[in-house]
């Protein structure tokens, strides 16, 4: 089994298969903080054994104030099958803009799931019929996405909102995410 370890204090990769970006921070900390879906390492991903992503819908694939999914993230979604990728999106959102969404892109959708609660990604799981340790949390929030990944041992990828429309609350939260993030900037 190969040795995981982290980037260095100079962000140099040392020896393991971490995606890149990836390393240990705190419970709040991202596993990988990439620029955009399009930049996750797929590939590392898959050495280290994941083979489902549970994502995240609003500034993950699109962005909140359109209901339009761009080019860049259909075509990412379309060629998550062809890797072998089983994907289930898990979305605080319930309304039927996510539901249209969902099925457009050919995706199963858990909705109201009150991230970071854990019912909604246990739900997800099921379906995908895959353990915690195949899957990897994918979302643009730290105190939904990122932390609900985390409490059950997941592994995460946090990634820049696609707009920064958001709900209110939300954007309270974006205040504290940066003091969490510490100046740590998503990997292009
Ligand atoms: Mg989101």
């Amino acid at each position: 089994m190969p040795r995981r370890t982290s980037r260095d204090h100079d962000g140099r990769e040392a020896h393991g298969t971490r995606p890149r970006g990836m390393r240990h921070v705190s419970v709040l900390g991202p596993d990988a903080y990439v620029s955009s879906v399009q930049a996750i390492d797929l590939d590392a991903l898959w050495r280290d054994g994941v083979r489902v992503l549970l994502l995240d819908l609003d500034n993950t694939l699109l962005p909140r104030d359109t209901n339009v999914v761009p080019a860049g993230s259909r075509a990412w979604v379309a060629g998550l099958a062809s890797r072998g990728f089983r994907v289930c999106l898990v979305s605080n959102n319930w309304h039927e803009r996510a539901h249209r969404i969902t099925g457009e892109l050919g995706l199963d959708l858990v909705d109201r799931a009150i991230k970071p609660l854990p019912f909604a990604f246990l739900k997800a799981l099921s379906r995908a019929g895959a353990r915690r340790s195949e899957a990897a949390v994918v979302g643009d929030q730290l105190f939904t996405d990122i932390l609900g990944g985390k409490l059950l041992g997941m592994r995460t990828v946090l990634v820049s909102p696609l707009s920064a429309t958001d709900l209110p609350h939300t954007l309270l939260l974006r205040r504290l995410e940066a003091v969490v993030l510490k100046g740590r900037v998503p990997q292009p």
